[in-house]
């Protein structure tokens, strides 16, 4: 394995590198990095999101480019905003130290003046969206006659995108001595026709191994609302006893926050984010990496530079703002051969992401129940006795203390004695589960009236339901198989016994009712309508679903406002607490969130008292 120097990266650009934690180059990097900066050949890489092409385009650019010419000469096309300003940062971060180099980013939905403002004073790089771009070209704000590079990134998803004459307007205006690099995760016929068309005789690369370690991930979904969010979490985590996890958080204040209630519940965790000190990081990585730790709280950035691959579990407490940074956190796992699981917490408005994930993985999200109570304890016990069975006894050690146990044992029965061992490990979470609430259902409550009071979504009903062998999935494929529009958004779906809800971009309403009455499609014989159905406050609702809106015999909004509040007041006792409520009264109300010496303290004492991920505290 190669350095970035040595595949011909400058000093200033290697360093930029090492302080965002990039310690030697992917496979894609080693690839493309010196082909680039040794040849004005074409290049048509296969590479997908979370491979590092990023890198693999900009580096080489920033090696070669000229920094004391203002003029364009690089010019980058991606198929969302995000991915452009996605990438638009990521070049700033790389170029850090190479002080001339300008890049501007530029993409609809965002001020034109400021983009030709920041053109105007010169950049070598333009990163942009294909339709921004097109019109800052005619505009004559942005000129590419002087560009030596044009980067097509993710060019499928540009062609899906409906691109196409935009891609050949950006292509027109560009100088036909440019060096063009194509990235793509697949080659359809329209990509193909590009290469064919724009570029000369390029070269081929892969990325090889992509996502590794994707084979042995299976992904899973649990529906949430913001209230069953935290303890579904630490549901998860109690019925995986040898859990060794990362839970990926969106921000800096998500994360500190689920690791502070996570170590002051007992869990052996620890928080890695931006805001703490070098060395504060350092320290929660080494004892990561020692398994001091069973569970790393971490932002996507903070946990980039972590190279660990024994994970069992990827929790997503809240799915990345960029979906493609999915398949590199649940990489994280199934590393080196071993099996992992990578688990996604979805409220209802979340849930139309996976749709767009799985087509990025190329795998299906399985749904997951949050375990009950009672799962979680018979796991725990079943680990527990596994754990008795194979444990290797050291005879000499013990053996000067034995007989004055099997002294003070003597008279109980083996039963007693088994059933006295195991509640001593497992009273306090007998306890603590004893009354638990089931999560899903009061998921399913909370997200139905979300979703009721969601603007941009329109609830359809349609006459098929659980009875008709309906499922969510086979729902998105009838759906789907509509061609109500590419990348239309679908929301949250009910599905009742004789009849189903499903919520579609509020833009899409009549495509939606256009399409389905215009197919006439059926469904195993039976044939098929939506209608619109009016969203009620408080319920599922519409025409049909206002008086029964889940399909439940006691369903009603006064019965379930009823017992949502003694949800919320079981949750207090229960699942937001500590798993010994009596002792919450010697703590402060709330979590001491700048202490790092306190979590430190408790995942220290947490590791001597063995167990599972969360540490009893007792003892
Ligand atoms: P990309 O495929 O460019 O979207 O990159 C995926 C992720 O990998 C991004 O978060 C990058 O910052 C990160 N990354 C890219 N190259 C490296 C590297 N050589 N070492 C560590 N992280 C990297």
């Amino acid at each position: 394995m190669s350095t970035f120097l040595e595949l011909g990266l400058k000093e200033p650009i290697n360093k930029a590198l090492t302080d965002l934690g990039y310690e030697k180059p992917t496979v894609i990097q080693e690839k493309a990095i010196p082909q680039i900066i040794s040849s004005t050949t074409d290049l048509k890489a296969f590479a997908q999101t979370g491979t590092g092409k990023t890198a693999a385009f900009s580096l080489p650019i920033l090696e070669l480019l000229d920094e004391n010419n203002g003029n364009v000469q690089a010019i980058i096309l991606s198929p969302t905003r995000e991915l452009a300003v996605q990438i638009g940062n990521n070049i700033k971060d790389f170029c850090k130290y190479l002080k001339n180099v300008k890049v501007t980013t530029v993409y609809g939905g965002s001020s034109m003046e400021e983009q030709i403002r920041s053109l105007k004073k010169g950049s070598q790089i333009v990163v942009g969206t294909p339709g921004r771009t097109v019109d800052l070209i005619n505009r004559r704000a942005l000129k590419l006659g002087n560009v030596q590079w044009l980067v097509l990134d993710e060019a499928d998803e540009m062609l899906n995108m409906g691109f196409k004459d935009e891609l050949d307007k950006v292509l027109d205006a560009t100088p036909d001595t440019k060096q063009t690099l194509l990235f793509s995760a697949t080659f359809p016929r329209e990509v193909e026709s590009i290469a064919r068309n724009y570029m000369t005789n390029p070269i081929e690369i892969t990325s090889g191994q992509k996502n590794q370690g994707a084979e042995n991930v299976s992904h899973e979904y649990y529906s949430v609302t913001e209230r069953t969010r935290y303890p579904a979490l630490k549901r998860i985590a109690d019925l995986n006893p040898d859990i060794y996890a990362i839970i990926f958080c969106r921000t800096r204040r998500e994360t500190q926050e689920v690791a502070d209630n996570l170590i002051k519940d007992g869990y052996s965790a620890d928080s890695l984010h931006g805001d703490l000190s070098q060395g504060q990081r350092d320290s929660v990585m080494g004892k990561f990496r020692k398994k001091t730790i069973q569970i790393l709280v971490a932002t996507d950035v903070a946990a980039r530079g972590l190279d660990v691959t024994e994970l069992t579990h990827v929790l997503n407490h809240k799915l990345p703002d960029q979906i493609e940074n999915y398949t590199h956190r649940s990489g994280r796992t199934g590393r080196a051969g071993n099996k992992g699981v990578s688990i996604v917490l979805v409220n209802g408005k979340e849930k139309g992401k996976l749709r767009q994930i799985e087509k990025i993985i190329q795998k299906k999200f399985i749904e997951s129940k949050v375990p009950s109570g009672k799962e979680i304890c018979q796991n725990q016990l079943m680990n527990l006795i596994d754990k008795v069975q194979n444990i290797e006894v050291n005879e000499t050690q013990i053996s000067e203390f034995l007989p004055s146990i099997f002294e003070k044992l003597e008279g109980l029965e083996r039963e007693e004695l088994i059933k006295k061992f195991v509640s001593l490990e497992f009273n306090t979470m007998l306890a603590y589960y004893e009354n638990a609430k089931d999560l899903n259902d009061l998921s399913s409550r909370d997200n139905s009236r979300a979703r009721a009071s969601d603007e941009n979504m329109t609830r359809f009903f349609i006459n098929i339901g659980r009875k008709d062998n309906l499922n969510p999935g086979k729902l998105i494929g009838l759906i789907n198989e509509q061609n109500i529009g590419d990348k239309v958004e679908i929301g949250s779906i009910d599905i009742l016994d004789t009849f189903s809800f499903f919520e579609i971009d509020k833009n899409y309403e009549d495509k939606t009712l256009s399409a389905f009455l215009e197919n006439q499609p059926d469904f195993d014989g039976r044939s098929v309508n939506v209608e619109i159905t009016k969203k009620e406050r408080g319920g599922a609702g519409g025409r049909r679903g206002g008086k029964k809106p889940f399909g439940k015999k006691d369903g009603g909004f006064g019965r379930r406002r009823s017992s949502d509040s003694s949800a919320s007041s079981s949750r207090r006792s229960s699942d937001s607490g500590s798993r010994r409520p009596e002792r919450r009264s010697d703590r402060p109300d709330r979590p001491d969130r700048s202490s790092r010496a306190s979590s430190e303290r408790s995942t220290g004492s947490d590791r001597n008292s063995g167990g599972f991920g969360r540490r009893r505290k007792e003892s």
